[in-house]
């Protein structure tokens, strides 16, 4: 594989993960070593390629050394100085034998992200009652209004059950 078409397709790969999520906590990232050589990291978390087997690489001899496994479901290459490429294409061609590389992240349900929200708005400390016409539930801490009229403020829509 030429070294341009493995940028495109890592690249391709990365905006595939992109979600307005994934991005912030996961990602790709090269570096350089002491040894001297390269370091590769690609966070599998949330993609299609998480818990995937990956049979770990590991030459050393007089055409240099190169070092690739998976821990923590992030992959990790690394390599001399002249193998850069040689990690990306091991990354990009054990992602390639999943039909569906290209997949984006299943996206969190909504009902998971309301349910998230609502725990967060913490108890219903009072003591003065939400301001809600004919609502009778306390206040919660940050808010003039209880937990599910605060919520629907936010999101427009009343909280699951
Ligand atoms: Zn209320």
């Amino acid at each position: 594989m030429n070294s341009n078409k493995l940028i495109e397709y890592l690249q391709t790969w990365y905006e595939a993960q992109c979600d307005g999520d994934w991005e912030h906590d996961y990602g790709v990232s090269i570096t350089t070593l002491d040894n001297p050589g390269w370091g590769v990291k690609i966070n599998l978390y949330g993609t299609i390629l998480e818990n995937k087997v990956f049979e770990e690489i590991v030459l050393e001899g007089r055409q240099g050394w190169i070092d690739c496994r998976v821990i923590d479901n992030q992959f990790r290459g690394y390599a001399d100085p002249h193998k850069l490429t040689q990690i990306l294409a091991i990354f990009v061609e054990w992602a390639q034998t999943e039909k569906d590389w290209l997949a984006t992240p299943a996206p969190t349900p909504q009902k998971s992200l309301d349910i998230e929200f609502l725990l967060s708005l913490g108890e219903e400390i009072g003591p003065e009652i939400c301001k809600r016409s004919s609502c009778k539930q306390k206040r919660i801490s940050h808010s003039v209004f209880c937990k599910m009229h605060h919520f629907e403020m936010i999101r427009g829509y009343l909280p699951p059950d």
